[in-house]
């Protein structure tokens, strides 16, 4: 179990936006990943944690790319994955897990619903319980997407990366902390409907938002983890915010240019150089996070985007 399951993703320079606006845009493709997204570097992370302690049955409540990293990682390491899901899980996240040969079980109408069962059944079996996105072995796991840039590239002027509950944000920033890149400025990019992290900078506490409304389902936590707002005032961080159009015309704009379909939620980052590039200076570098996503097939994009 000592080979790595998560793999080292290529850094890209955008040829594109070299040219159309002359910017250095780098693009750090964690859309490569054998799961499609960065969720599986913190997934690996936890289950061997968890698994050194001898422990080998793991339940999640995310339906989306965090149940679908986890069941992977499972199968991989051999031990039992149960994901509950609510029942607005689409059938085609729910095959794609159970083809992993994780138990797949849908309790409830909402996600709070599925979350507060899963809590309560794995106490009752003495499983572990896995956050989508609020633990520190996933902060861990997913900070090593940082070290890498730091071999693969010199030290960026901007990072540019989604924020759902703040895990990726986590891990990004302490992988700022620890490659030194306290200079780096960090943006976060949210879609209108789900900009938890962007009120609760503002606020400067943590802000729940009474509903989620957005194309980007990754990004659709109400209330972020504790910990991205510490981590964040530490340093440079801007929060930013996007309509669901402009994520999805940058998932679309971002197949045309390397040929690889990534969720909105992932749009909402490509969507600063693409149609914000005025929020990178001339002569500055920008690491966008390409995190990925395999939740929403582009079927279901294609017929409702806008031809423009
Ligand atoms: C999970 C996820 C996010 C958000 O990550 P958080 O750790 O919840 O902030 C963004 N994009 C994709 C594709 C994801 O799977």
């Amino acid at each position: 179990m000592n080979n790595k399951f998560y793999i080292e993703t290529p850094v890209y320079k955008s040829h594109k936006l070299n040219k159309e606006h002359n910017k250095s845009v780098f693009y750090k493709m964690e859309c490569y990943q054998p799961t499609g997204s960065f969720k599986i570097r913190g997934m690996e992370e936890l289950c061997r944690f968890h698994i050194n302690n001898g422990k080998r049955d793991f339940i999640a409540s995310s339906g989306g790319n965090a149940g679908y990293s986890l069941g992977y990682i499972g199968q991989k390491m051999g031990v039992d994955i149960t994901v509950i899901v609510p029942k607005t899980t689409s059938q085609f996240m729910i095959n794609k897990m159970t083809n992993l040969g994780t138990q797949v079980e849908v309790y409830g109408d909402v996600w709070d619903e599925a979350h507060q069962y899963a809590l309560k059944i794995s106490e009752e079996r003495g499983a572990v319980y896995v956050s989508p996105f609020d633990d520190p072995l996933l902060w861990k796991g997913h900070s090593t997407l940082i070290d890498e840039c730091a071999k693969q590239i010199p030290q960026p002027d901007k990072i540019i990366v989604s924020v759902g509950g703040g895990g990726l944000l986590c891990g990004v920033l302490q992988g700022i902390k620890r490659n030194g890149w306290h200079e780096t400025t960090v943006i976060t990019t949210e879609t209108i409907g789900a900009a938890s992290f962007y009120k609760s900078y503002q606020a400067k506490e943590i802000v729940e938002l009474d509903e989620i409304k957005t194309i980007a389902t990754s990004l659709g936590a109400k209330k972020v983890a504790e910990k991205s707002l510490q981590l964040a005032y530490d340093l440079n961080v801007t929060p930013f915010m996007m309509s669901d159009n402009e994520a999805i015309r940058a998932s679309l704009d971002f197949l045309d240019e390397y040929n690889v379909w990534v969720e909105p939620a992932c749009g909402a980052a490509i969507s600063v150089p693409y149609f914000y590039p005025q929020m990178i200076k001339e002569d500055e570098t920008a690491l966008v996070i390409v995190c990925g996503g395999v939740n929403i097939p582009i079927k279901n994009i294609t017929h409702q985007a806008p031809n423009n």
